[in-house]
């Protein structure tokens, strides 16, 4: 009996010191030193959300002690932020970064460029107009005089003012009259270069569509050099499409730290005739047809296309390309249903030069055709269809 006891206590007293041997070397063997990979530089715009672990890329073996403090982004310019972390030893250690602050991005105004109504008619000009800041939305209010008790065409201004003091102002037109005299309107002036309606069949087998002069092929909407939109076709930003970029970009930015946005969504005719015609005034419309569509020809009127920019990384020109954002966009963008509608070397097909930062919505199984592993097919060849102005 006495023996067995004495046994009972050697093995407890084995364990007891095999756990504390184990403890030992835990603690001097396995404790490794804290390994930290720190964002430089990080840019964002003014009164933008970030914390103090969201300028942390990894860590390892040690923990951020003021990890979910915010820095302050109030004020325009380098902020030096520092990182607190407790390492395995349970000690802390401190490290510095910069972060830049910089002024907000100017508004984007969603708007439809004519508006009318019968005579007496009131009508809610701010209806289905919005304007965002970023993420932010932004107020829009209307400037000009008009009367809905007196038939006519005026020009009206939407503006829409940030935070930061930045404006963006859009010309509109509020058609107040008969619906005769509002055809009438549309048809003076304006050159329209749709297809006449009616079916047929791409070079590569496709089923395609002229209704109304927009023309779809495989049900996809098409607007290239070939392909115009109706100058009165002015749908806005499709609801869908932003928010379909939205989750796009999130996830970009929960990734890579970025701060994607889109900087150029709808335009309308008047908008896009109105640039065109500045480029073609300035570089030639030779010149200016390589990276600038003719009115009716931009895709950026179907409301289905955007224009990206990333602060520090160059926006709506060739500084864009191949950074960092550029690079995450032309690798993910098909898994949300964007494909990079101007790809490298396809100026031949596509009609365009290059744009890394221009992306249109097809939906995720077109936009992983087109992806094609990294190896970007062109609509136009997709299809089989040209893009070429007749005129
Ligand atoms: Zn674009």
């Amino acid at each position: 009996m006495r023996k067995k006891k004495s046994k009972k206590n050697k093995l407890i007293f084995l364990i007891i010191l095999l756990i504390i041997m184990g403890l030992l070397v835990y603690f001097f063997a396995f404790k490794k030193d804290a390994k930290i990979e720190i964002r430089e530089n990080v840019t964002i715009n003014q009164n933008k959300k970030i914390t103090i672990k969201d300028l942390v890329r990894s860590i390892e073996n040690a923990t951020i002690v003021n990890g979910n403090e915010e820095v302050d982004t109030s004020k325009i310019g380098n902020i030096n932020v520092k990182i607190i972390i407790k390492d395995n030893y349970n000690k802390d250690k401190e490290y510095n970064t910069k972060v830049i602050v910089v002024d907000g991005d100017v508004p984007v105004i969603n708007f439809k460029n004519k508006l009318t109504t019968e005579l007496g008619v009131k009508i809610d000009l701010l209806d289905g107009v919005s304007a965002k800041d970023g993420d932010d939305d932004v107020k829009v209010s209307v400037e000009g005089e008009y009367d809905f008790n007196k038939s006519g065409e005026y020009k009206l201004y939407y503006i829409a003012k940030d935070d930061d003091g930045n404006v963006t102002k859009e010309e509109f037109t509020l058609i107040v009259g008969e619906k005769k005299q509002e055809q009438k309107n549309n048809s003076t002036g304006v050159v329209e270069h749709t297809k006449e309606d009616g079916e047929f069949t791409t070079s590569k087998g496709f089923k395609g569509y002229t209704k109304n002069g927009i023309t779809y092929i495989d049900g996809f909407l098409v607007v290239n050099k070939t392909y115009a939109l109706p100058s009165t076709y002015a749908p806005g930003l499709n609801s869908d499409v932003e928010s379909k970029a939205k989750v796009m970009f999130d996830a970009a930015n929960k990734e890579e730290g970025f701060n994607i946005y889109i900087v150029s969504g709808f335009r309308s005719y008047d908008t896009q005739k109105r640039l065109y015609n500045n480029y073609a005034a300035r570089d030639g419309a030779s010149s200016a047809d390589v990276y600038s569509a003719r009115p009716g020809h931009s895709e950026h009127q179907s409301g289905l296309a955007f224009d990206v920019c990333h602060n520090g990384y160059g926006c709506i020109n060739s500084t864009f390309d191949n950074t960092p954002p550029a690079k995450w966009l032309a690798k993910n963008a098909y898994k949300y249903g964007f494909i990079l509608r101007f790809p490298k070397n396809k100026t031949n097909e596509t009609g365009y030069q290059y744009e890394s930062w221009h992306f249109r919505y097809v939906g995720v199984e077109l936009a992983t055709k087109l992806y094609n592993d990294g190896n970007w097919i062109s609509l136009e060849d997709y299809f089989g269809i040209t893009s070429e102005y007749d005129y």
